[in-house]
C-alpha cells in the first residue's frame, strides 16, 4: 500500500482534476440547457461564457473559478490504511495545491480576519474518513464554493408559511422555496443536494455528499427518484435562468438522500452548488493502481 508521500501526490492530483475539469455529465447538462435557451438571450450568453470558461480551465489545467471553495474529502479505506495518515495527506495536499496555485489562498482565521496563506484552517480542508470491508481506497473530493454555500438553506418542518408538512410534498415545497430564494445568487444554474432528516449538522453533511452523484444517475428509491425529476422540472419552470438572467436553465440536477431523525425534528437540508461543480473521484486498488471514475 502507499506511503504518506504517495498519498499526498495522489491527493494533489485529485485536487488538480477537480479544480480544472468540469465533470462530463455536468458539461452535457449545461450544453443541453444552452440548446434550450433562446438565441441571443442573456441566458444563452451566460451559458456560452460558462462553457468557454470550463474549456479554458481544462486546457490550461487552471482553476475554473477564483473561489476554489472549501475542499471536502470523503475517504473510504480498508483497515490496512490509517485514518491518521489519510487526514495528514489531505491537509498537506491542500497546502501544496495552494502553493501551486491550483487552489486560491482560501482559508481565513475567523477571529483575526487574516488569510492563513496555506489554504488550511480548522475544518479546512474538511476530511471525512470511514473504514469499510472492501480492499480498495475510494477518494472523493468536492470543492464547495462560498457564493453557493451562502444560499444553501435548511428548513424545519412543518413550515406554516409554506404550508409544508412532514412528508415528501412538504419537502417539495421547501426545496422550491430555496430555489426561489437563491435566484440571482450562487452562480446558477445550480445543482441541489438535498437531505431529508438527520439533525442540523448531519443533514447538511449528507446534502453535500449527494452532490457527488452523477447528474444522470437514478435514485434507487422510486419515490425519491420521482421527486428528483419533478423538482428539476418545476425549478426550471420558475423562469429564473442562468445567473438569474431569466430563462429555462435554473437547475441542472436534484439529488435527494435521507437520514434518520428524532420524533421532534424533520429537517430538509438543501446544499446549493453552483455550475462550477468541482468534484473528482479516484479509486486505488490493493495493488496501488488508480482509476478515475467520472
Ligand atoms: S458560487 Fe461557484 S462559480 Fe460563483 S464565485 Fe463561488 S465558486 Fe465561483
Amino acid at each position: 500500500m502507499k506511503q504518506l508521500d504517495d498519498w499526498i501526490k495522489l491527493l494533489t492530483e485529485v485536487i488538480a482534476t477537480a479544480t480544472s475539469r468540469l465533470p462530463e455529465d455536468v458539461t452535457a447538462a449545461i450544453r443541453a440547457g444552452r440548446a434550450n435557451e433562446t438565441e441571443g438571450s442573456l441566458a444563452a450568453m451566460a451559458l456560452d461564457a460558462v462553457l468557454k470558461n470550463a474549456d479554458l480551465a481544462c486546457s490550461d489545467r487552471a482553476p475554473m473559478c477564483q473561489d476554489t471553495g472549501v475542499p471536502i474529502f470523503w475517504i473510504h479505506h480498508p483497515v490496512s490504511v490509517s485514518t491518521g495518515v489519510m487526514v495528514r495527506a489531505c491537509k498537506e495536499a491542500v497546502r501544496r495545491a495552494t502553493a501551486q496555485n491550483l487552489l486560491r489562498e482560501n482559508a481565513v482565521d475567523t477571529f483575526s480576519g487574516r488569510n492563513t496563506g496555506t489554504g488550511q484552517a480548522p475544518s479546512i480542508p474538511s476530511v471525512h474518513c470511514e473504514e469499510w470491508d472492501r480492499p480498495e481506497v475510494k477518494i472523493e473530493l468536492l470543492l464547495k464554493g462560498g457564493g453557493c454555500e451562502n444560499v444553501s438553506a435548511q428548513y424545519a418542518l412543518p413550515d406554516g408559511r409554506l404550508g409544508a408538512d412532514r412528508d415528501l410534498e412538504g419537502a417539495r415545497r421547501v426545496v422550491l422555496d430555496a430555489v426561489h430564494q437563491a435566484q440571482g445568487k450562487g452562480c446558477g444554474p445550480g445543482i441541489l443536494g438535498v437531505c431529508l432528516g438527520g439533525d442540523r449538522g448531519s443533514g447538511y453533511h449528507e446534502a453535500k455528499y449527494q452532490l457527488m452523484r452523477r447528474l444522470d444517475d437514478h435514485n434507487p428509491i422510486p419515490e425519491l427518484d420521482a421527486l428528483e425529476r419533478r423538482l428539476l422540472d418545476e425549478s426550471n419552470q420558475l423562469g429564473i435562468g442562468p445567473m438569474g438572467f431569466g430563462g429555462k436553465t435554473t437547475v441542472l440536477g436534484v439529488k435527494i438522500g435521507t437520514l434518520g431523525r428524532v420524533p421532534a425534528s424533520y429537517f430538509v437540508s438543501i446544499a446549493y452548488l453552483c455550475w462550477a461543480a468541482r468534484r473528482a473521484t479516484a479509486i486505488v486498488n490493493a495493488n496501488g493502481d488508480v482509476t478515475w471514475p467520472s
